[in-house]
């Protein structure tokens, strides 16, 4: 028999769309309204895997001796890294927090090799932020700087910056003006009022350029940045006449060699914009909870990503402490990856040491690893099977409802039973 569950969040990006209709049938998903090209294969792919909860070296194995053999592994570990938390919610994120500090070892998010230079940025500066709701029903102007959100948060136009019509915006798209930067003509690009297509890597310039022209200094302060003056002229006069505006930025601008400060040199320049209207900046971040992954760690020790507690308090250190770094110098012995998302985003030696190691894999039943673990648990989707919370991009935590039902522990309860195994 059918049954139709609507308002489901949608936790594969960060725009955590909430407005779902999912009709399920038989244990899987035959149908899922308002899911957007990203999200459907998600779906699509619920209750069609039948992986074992638990295996050892690949080998089914009960629950009870995955768990103590997951134990031992972190146990007999001098320096475990526990990694990802972006795909879980805030009760598996919590655990395997307690599990890193009880065990002294070191926590890090999928933020380290995605938004870690913003992160840092926003430690700098400060960040004048918005939820998106207020995007919605206020801004006249939205930039995407360093982003493509139409091919990396498809409903992101739809839902809160581009088409709706908000109080202050009653016309939706034709009361908004679209700026793109981006030396790339991407799909968003394509649709936005205004490209301005930046010399790769020179962001920076650009944004200086900008907020020198904010100050009233007219000088070509720096055309290394490929855009003419005039056009910049138009921007910083665009910026000034805003009654809301929002900048989204995304990868395109942190992953440049000086990412970090290319985000500060943006907060700035946001910043100077409040000398003459309202702005606000927002990261676009990529999965589902990673914004939860940061709030969870901040409020457990103080830091977003990279800490190590090995000393039995928290230290923080990027670069020092994230687990690509750790992987590719042979600093850890052990890892326990809460979710494989962000593996892609390692570098080839990371990898190679990551599959050398005793590995703990917890995910759902659809994802795959390209080797062994030596434990790996199938565990219930937190908005997929179980409740939880995730939080949009814009840090506003969203319930999630589960539509499904599992045979799987979630990895909050395995995370707990390994911790009451550990020796000592
Ligand atoms: S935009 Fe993101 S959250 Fe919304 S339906 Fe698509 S993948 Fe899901």
């Amino acid at each position: 028999m059918q049954n139709v569950v609507r308002d489901v969040a949608c936790t594969v990006c960060g725009c955590v769309c909430d407005d779902l209709i999912v009709t399920t049938d038989a244990g899987r998903i035959v149908r899922a309204d308002g899911a957007c090209a990203l999200a459907e294969p998600w779906f699509a792919a619920q209750g069609r895997s039948q992986r074992p909860v638990s295996c050892v070296d690949g080998t089914e194995t009960d629950l009870a001796s995955a768990v103590q053999a997951a134990a031992d592994i972190l146990s007999s570990s001098s320096l475990p890294l526990l990694y990802g938390l972006s795909r879980s919610s805030t009760p598996g994120q919590r655990a395997a927090i307690a599990l890193g500090d009880r065990l002294g070892g070191i926590v890090d998010t999928t933020a380290s090799r995605c938004h870690a230079p913003s992160i840092m940025a926003l430690q700098q500066v400060g960040e004048s932020t918005c939820s998106l709701g207020e995007v919605r029903q206020r801004s006249d102007v939205v930039v995407y700087w360093g982003a493509n959100p139409l091919r990396s948060h498809p409903r992101h136009l739809e839902r809160y910056a581009g088409e709706p019509e908000g109080t202050f915006v009653p016309r939706g798209r034709a009361d908004r003006h679209i700026v793109v930067v981006d030396p790339n003509a991407t799909e968003t690009a394509a649709i936005a009022d205004t490209h301005l297509q930046v010399a790769p890597g020179r962001d920076f310039e650009l944004l200086w350029d900008l907020r020198a022209r904010l100050a009233g200094q007219t000088d070509d302060v720096s055309p290394a940045h490929g855009i003419p003056a005039e056009q910049v002229d138009a921007f910083a006069e665009r910026i000034r006449a805003a009654r809301y505006g929002i900048v989204f930025f995304g990868l395109g601008l942190t992953r440049g060699t000086v990412g970090h400060q290319d985000v500060e040199a943006l907060l700035l320049m946001v910043r100077d914009a409040h000398r003459h209207t309202r702005w606000s900046a927002r990261r676009m971040r990529i999965p589902g909870d990673v914004a939860g992954a940061d709030s969870v760690l901040c409020w457990q020790t103080g830091f977003p990503f990279s800490v190590d507690l090995s000393r039995g308090y928290p230290r923080y250190n990027p670069g020092e402490f994230s687990a690509n770094e750790l992987l590719e110098r042979g600093d850890v012995d052990a890892c326990l990856l809460l979710g494989c998302d962000g593996l892609g985003q390692f570098s080839d030696a990371a990898m190679k040491r990551l599959e050398s190691i005793p590995t703990i894999v917890f995910d759902d039943a659809t994802v795959e690893t390209a080797w062994t673990p030596s434990v790996r648990f199938t565990t219930a989707a937190y908005g997929m099977h179980l409740p939880g919370t995730a939080y949009r991009m814009d840090e506003v935590p969203i319930p999630l409802r589960p539509v499904l039902e599992s045979d799987c522990p979630s990895d909050e309860e395995i995370l707990q039973q390994i911790a009451a195994r550990l020796e000592g």
